[in-house]
């Protein structure tokens, strides 16, 4: 525990103390609310007394939607004898946990992006296994020419972000494509976090590995798509002996993801999303209208996130910078807590339009 740090996030909290009314510019998580059915399925499924345990991999009805999902995306088929498998998780969180525990011994490396979403090296350190950390700074795009060099005799797995938290950056379906190749050439696992793979914007879409390449280990969320990130709820699916393995680990932790959240989430896939990604996708272009000119900025085409550089003729560590911010009441997230850089920070533009838009004018003067 002493070489785990508490998150970074929670230092640029702290300073926040200070002021009275924030535009928070930090939080990894949307500002809509639940969609009303899927909120009465979860007070339905109390008042029907469904809140004991489920099967360890989860309740038939939601894992029904999951394989029909993947079989639908990717050709996947889910069956006793097939070659893939698929769990519930609590959260795309426990999913990473699961898999990094079950995947990686002692000594083992994980090749991960940097910048990284702040979980990943933790979890590789708490398998006692070590995060190599593929560089893709300036234009943030983990390809298969960077991972490459990273490979040693002990990697074990690469895991791939996309779209990408601190960055919002999407990979092309050839950039996925030859990751998956080389993955499968060097017997390496790709694990592939998609918890954000609703928030694309058009034209732009959303490609995953798992298209070209049946060993790899897919694991997405629910929280962030449908404003529910509270109810810790996830999935991974992919080679049933990895699934099953995961699910030993899990019935003895966390045993069974949330039921009730369970049977609420069985008619998220029927939820019409487009309107919600294209206000998300507005909000990212006001990012790069109002930032664009002031700061190196790589435009996102994802999650709902943008991670501007800070001039370097400022000469200011990410935290004197974050810190400047705070003092006019916007908080954004200093950048060396994705990354072994310094040199950037991170805009999470989840708020209101109106309060994004004075945001991010005090962050263009600060900048300039
Ligand atoms: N992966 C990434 C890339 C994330 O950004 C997050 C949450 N910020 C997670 C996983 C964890 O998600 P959950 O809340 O579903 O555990």
């Amino acid at each position: 525990m002493k070489d785990i740090e508490t998150s970074g996030i929670r230092r640029a909290w702290a300073l926040a103390q200070a002021c009275e009314d924030p535009i928070n510019l930090s939080i990894g998580q949307p500002d809509f609310l639940v969609d009303p059915s899927i909120k009465q399925a979860a007070i339905d499924a109390i008042l029907q007394d469904k809140n004991g345990y489920t099967q360890t991999a989860g309740d038939d009805a939601l894992l029904q939607t999951i394989h029909s999902r993947l079989g639908n995306q990717f050709g996947w088929e889910f069956s006793d004898t097939s070659h893939h498998s698929a769990m519930v998780t609590s959260g795309t969180a426990g999913a990473l946990t699961l898999a990094c525990l079950t995947v990686l011994d002692p000594g083992d490396e994980i090749i991960v992006p940097d910048p990284y979403f702040v979980i990943y090296p933790t979890l590789a350190r708490i398998a006692e296994a070590k995060a190599v950390l593929c560089d893709t700074y300036p234009d943030f795009r983990m390809t298969a020419e960077r991972i490459e060099p990273c490979i040693t005799d002990r990697t074990k797995a690469v895991l791939l972000n996309s779209p990408a938290n601190p960055t919002g950056v999407v990979l092309t379906q050839e950039e996925v494509d030859a990751i998956a190749t080389l993955c499968r050439e060097k017997e390496i696992l790709l694990i592939t976090d998609e918890i954000y793979d609703e928030f694309v914007f058009p034209p732009t879409t959303h490609a995953s590995p798992a298209s070209t390449n049946e060993d790899v280990l897919v694991i997405r969320g629910y929280g962030k798509t449908y404003g529910c990130t509270g109810w810790r709820m996830g999935y991974a699916a992919g080679p049933k002996p990895l699934i099953d393995g995961m699910l030993k680990l899990k019935q003895q932790t966390f045993v069974c993801a949330p039921s009730v959240l369970q049977h609420a989430l069985v008619g998220a896939y029927d939820i019409d999303l487009s309107s919600l990604i294209e206000r998300f996708s507005k909000r990212r272009d006001m990012v790069v209208e109002m930032l664009g000119d002031s700061t190196e900025l790589v435009v996102p085409e994802g999650a709902f996130y943008a991670f501007p550089k800070i001039p370097p003729g400022h000469n200011m560590t990410s935290m004197e910078f974050i810190s400047k911010a705070i003092q006019h009441d916007v908080l954004v997230i200093q950048g060396d807590v994705f990354s072994k850089h310094d040199t950037h920070f991170r805009i999470s533009y989840t708020v209101s339009e109106d309060k994004l838009e004075h945001g991010l004018g005090i962050l263009k003067k600060l900048l300039q």
